[in-house]
């Protein structure tokens, strides 16, 4: 008898200890979770919840200055969100407090602008036989933005197609997204014909892109045209980025040499491939909080 009922103490006693430590577990796994998720709060009069990562999806809210949300997960510069009254998500982290990292160390997480030089009236230079630049710039794009995007890349062009754009609205859209990289694509021209040759890369502002242009400027050793290196260049659209910008003067389009190669889809894509190469390395490279 006493044997049996000191059994059943004994049981009861394990059940106890079995959910006390249940308890507790998960306890601390709750503590873990909620300290895991990152609580964030709108420091903006007001931001837009998104339907996805990037200002092109639909907004679907707003949140005012001092709303607080949880962080569930974080894509290019955007997080997606779980707001106070269950709502769900994407919103730009930079109106946000605090705005965690902002380096990015993987081309699958870059936000990356791309402007087509010149389009529409502004033809840009001319080749010998009357082609425009325009057309050669956005073919160039058009090629980088598609590798770009096999890669995981989010990629925004200033223009899709042979239209006007003006020159401040190229860097205003590299500002508006906090683009990690800003690549400006044209063809060079020299005051009379078949005066120069060569491919040249330029940068403004040199603490935040000398490092982007020197990163992508070596990977266009390969090409049929010299690499006349990397210089200073007062050019609009990279001098009014607030981020990492550089302007790629790809050939001369006015030297026969040249325009024999700008004009082949050939070196267009070795010249997108090479720029696709650079930004890799950059990112992978990177130290800087851009
Ligand atoms: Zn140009």
């Amino acid at each position: 008898m006493r044997s049996k009922r000191s059994k059943i103490a004994h049981r009861h006693q394990s059940l106890i200890f079995l959910i006390t430590v249940t308890f507790l577990l998960a306890g601390i796994l709750c503590w873990r979770t909620y300290s895991y998720f990152k609580q964030v709060e709108v420091n903006v009069a007001q931001v837009q919840l998104r339907q996805g990562p990037g200002i092109e999806y639909q907004a679907k809210g707003q949140l005012k200055r001092g709303s607080r949300m949880t962080v569930l997960r974080e894509k290019y510069r955007w997080y997606y969100v779980k707001t106070a009254n269950n709502k769900f998500g994407w919103v730009a982290s930079w109106n946000l407090n605090p705005q965690g990292s902002q380096t990015v160390t993987k081309l699958n997480n870059a936000t990356i602008v791309l402007d087509p030089g010149h389009g529409g009236s502004d033809s840009g230079a001319l080749s010998a036989n009357g082609k425009m630049e325009k057309t050669y710039t956005l073919k160039l794009a058009k090629k980088v933005a598609a590798l770009l995007r096999q890669k995981g890349a989010k990629v925004y062009l200033t223009r899709t197609s042979d239209k006007f754009v003006s020159l401040a609205a190229r860097p205003a859209l590299s500002n508006q997204v906090h683009a990690n990289a800003f690549i400006s694509f044209h063809f060079d021209s020299s005051p009379q014909q078949n005066l120069a040759s060569g491919v040249t890369t330029y940068y403004y502002h040199r603490q935040l892109s000398y490092s982007l242009a020197h990163t992508i400027n070596q990977q266009l050793n390969n090409l049929n045209l010299k690499n006349r290196g990397i210089d200073f260049g007062n050019f609009e659209v990279i001098r009014d980025n607030d981020y990492p910008a550089v302007l790629l003067e790809m050939g001369y389009i006015n030297s026969d040499h040249d325009f024999a190669e700008i004009r082949s889809n050939q070196y267009l894509a070795e010249v997108a491939n090479d720029v696709v190469k650079g930004l890799s390395n950059y990112f992978a490279t990177s130290s800087s909080t851009n």
